[in-house]
């Protein structure tokens, strides 16, 4: 499915390439005698306007981001409240909250697929419309992913694939997954930049539906693993730092002297805590 709207994103890119191929170097040369020569002939003004180059190019520039998970564990679902055990109902809520917004619904066996980039919640206006329901936006979104990895947006020009069409001037907010920076050539059609041809490098967001986190889905999930499906989900946890204890610094004895030297962590910078990626796997 995400191979799909990737495709999509990006068809018209391999589109115009092949006509690139075709005809473009040809029709590029004969665009830039017509300008060079539009002085000598006056009158013939409206030529160059009719030559605009209209094409669409979008083509990756910066691959997407991925969740890379530091460490992995396993959440033992015959386990959850008993006795000894860590697994409770209240993780296992926490952690499938987390597992819905990390997943996407689609046409898969399963009804859902993890999410191969960062889900955000994206509030737009469009500015651009690029065909295939693909939208040059003005957008904002939160900063997602360990470390902020996707940086927040904030009336920040990002292109958006949507799921319904739409016009220019519309505003929304959708859930999208970022699937990394694109290289946009188009020709503007908004002011100030009214028919100037430029690339821009732009973060790209497909609009995507996320699992419900609902007691229902939750249900759905269990049943699930039960029946054998083998799901994780990635989060961030914040654990004690090994190297300091969790005291936020480190003892170094001093000679002659009665107390230790207290030398702050660097590992931790002073906190006596690590955020950390944990990758839990789900079994029965
Ligand atoms: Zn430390």
């Amino acid at each position: 499915m995400i191979k799909r709207l990737l495709l999509v994103l990006l068809a018209s890119a391999t589109a115009v390439s092949a006509q690139t191929t075709a005809f473009g170097t040809k029709a590029t040369a004969n665009a830039a005698e017509t300008t060079a020569t539009t002085p000598a002939t006056k009158g013939n003004a409206k030529a160059p306007e009719e030559e605009v180059d209209n094409t669409v190019v979008i083509t990756p520039f910066r691959s997407l981001t991925p969740p890379e998970a530091k460490t992995s564990r396993t959440f033992q679902l015959s386990k959850v409240n008993k006795l000894g055990f860590t697994e409770t109902s209240k993780e296992l809520q926490r952690l499938y909250s987390a597992f819905a917004t990390q997943r996407i619904i689609d046409g898969s066996p399963s009804g859902s697929s993890k999410a191969t980039g960062y889900l955000a919640t994206v509030n737009y206006a469009l500015v651009q419309d690029l065909g295939d329901n693909r939208f040059l936006a003005k957008a904002a979104w939160p900063a997602a992913g360990p470390n902020d990895i996707l940086a927040a947006g904030a009336d920040t020009m990002a292109v958006l694939l949507l799921d319904k069409p739409a016009k220019v001037g519309d505003a929304g907010k959708i859930t999208g997954m970022h699937v990394g920076t694109v290289a946009l050539l188009f020709t503007a059609t908004y002011p100030p930049l009214v028919g100037k041809r430029l690339t821009l490098r732009r973060e790209a967001f497909l609009e995507c539906a996320t699992l419900e986190d609902s007691p229902a889905g939750l249900q759905r999930f269990v049943e699930a693993i039960t029946a054998g499906a083998e799901l994780s989900v990635t989060t961030n946890e914040t654990i004690p730092c090994k190297k300091c204890g969790g005291l936020g610094f480190t003892r170094e004895a001093q000679k002659g002297q009665l107390l230790d030297k207290r030398v702050p962590c660097a590992d931790c910078a002073s906190t006596g805590k690590l955020i950390i990626s944990v990758e839990t796997k789900f079994v029965p």
